[in-house]
């Protein structure tokens, strides 16, 4: 059969065609999943559907190592990428054939991710964005320390959305038990002094700054080198020295970047957030209440802007984060730093 014969009404037209070695279907994005091997379809086949194509395509390579670090493949790959085809993966490790190294295909769950991330509008391609995220961790002595609740989970969902949205991103971690989203360069950081020395060494390049972190407002002064003892039921006394203020630091900065600042309250979340927005210089804070989102999967955001007050609503933080985005992409339309 020729393409003359194939009738276009016929031919791949959904929104996208992601191709890879193993069945995935997502009802609402894959309505057609093509492998080589299946039977009744030759890689023939499989080369005219794609060049009959009427939709965005990405492939998810799967191979031994060898034959993906050969210089064939590497050329074929870049002419892909040059061809606007979008590759997700491989990944490095353990290979069906008992070699190690570059050639697995992406997990089922990081490949849903690139498929969503796909269809995300690149609302931010060609900014440079810093994020901090997590908790920090304030020693007391080598086993004892002070914190706070923070998962880093919304810090890393901004991250994410960031970077579907086309951004450079380097987030800037406290300890959290979490993996990078694709994409995103990160450095990991314990102490509030560690995280400003890190955030002070990036800003300059950066056009958007998104504090998330939940920074502990102190540290102690009289930090014990040794493990500290029980003195016997007469209590002890930790000298505390307030940690500097990243965010206002960042805000205050001459051609600061495009600042979002975070809240996390217990009460009164409207004038609580008016009020640190101001304090702290920025032109945009995201506030939730801290009962609802620390630690969950989910949480509701509000904006507060010039403009006045935007509830995001309920929701996923990931989608909260897309969204949180699109409203910075729209505030910043049109500027350049
Ligand atoms: O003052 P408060 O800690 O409630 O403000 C929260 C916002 O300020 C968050 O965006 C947080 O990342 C940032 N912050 C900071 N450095 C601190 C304390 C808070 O950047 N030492």
């Amino acid at each position: 059969m020729t393409i003359a014969d194939w009738p276009a009404a016929e031919r791949p037209r959904e929104r996208l065609l992601a191709l890879g070695p193993a069945a995935l279907s997502d009802a609402e994005l894959i309505a057609l999943f093509l492998r080589t091997g299946v039977p009744g379809k030759s890689a023939l086949d499989l080369a005219r559907e794609l060049l009959a194509r009427r939709c965005p395509l990405l492939v998810a390579p799967a191979m031994n190592v060898e034959m993906w670090e050969n210089a064939a493949t590497q050329r074929n790959v870049l002419a892909l990428r040059d061809d606007g085809i979008a590759i997700a993966g491989p990944a490095p490790g353990d290979q069906a054939c008992g070699e190690v190294g570059m050639g697995r295909m992406l997990e089922a769950g990081e490949l849903l991710a690139e498929i969503e991330s796909f269809f995300q509008p690149k609302a931010l391609a060609g900014r440079r964005v810093l994020i901090t995220a997590g908790p920090t961790e304030e020693p007391i002595d080598p086993v004892r320390m002070l914190t706070n609740a923070s998962s880093g989970k919304m810090g890393f969902a901004v991250a994410r959305a960031c970077r579907e949205a086309g951004a450079e991103v380097l987030l800037v971690s406290g300890p959290v038990a979490l993996s990078t989203p694709a994409g995103v360069a990160r450095t990991d950081v314990r102490t509030a002094a560690e995280m400003f020395e890190s955030v002070k060494s990036s800003v300059q390049a950066c056009d958007i700054f998104f504090s998330v972190a939940a920074v502990a407002d102190y540290r102690v002064a009289n930090r014990s080198e040794q493990k500290i003892k029980k003195n016997g039921g007469r209590g002890m006394t930790l000298d505390l020295v307030e940690n500097p203020d990243i965010l206002a630091w960042v805000a205050g900065r001459k051609n600061a970047p495009f600042c979002v600042g975070f809240a996390a309250e217990s009460e009164n979340l409207g004038a609580h957030a008016k009020d640190k927005r101001a304090r702290k210089g920025v032109p945009l804070l995201a506030a939730n209440l801290a009962h609802e989102a620390l630690g969950a999967d989910d949480s509701s955001l509000t904006l507060f802007d010039d403009r006045g007050e935007h509830p995001l609503g309920r929701g996923p933080k990931i989608d909260l984060a897309r969204k949180l985005v699109a409203h910075v992409a729209a505030l910043m339309a049109g500027t350049k730093r």
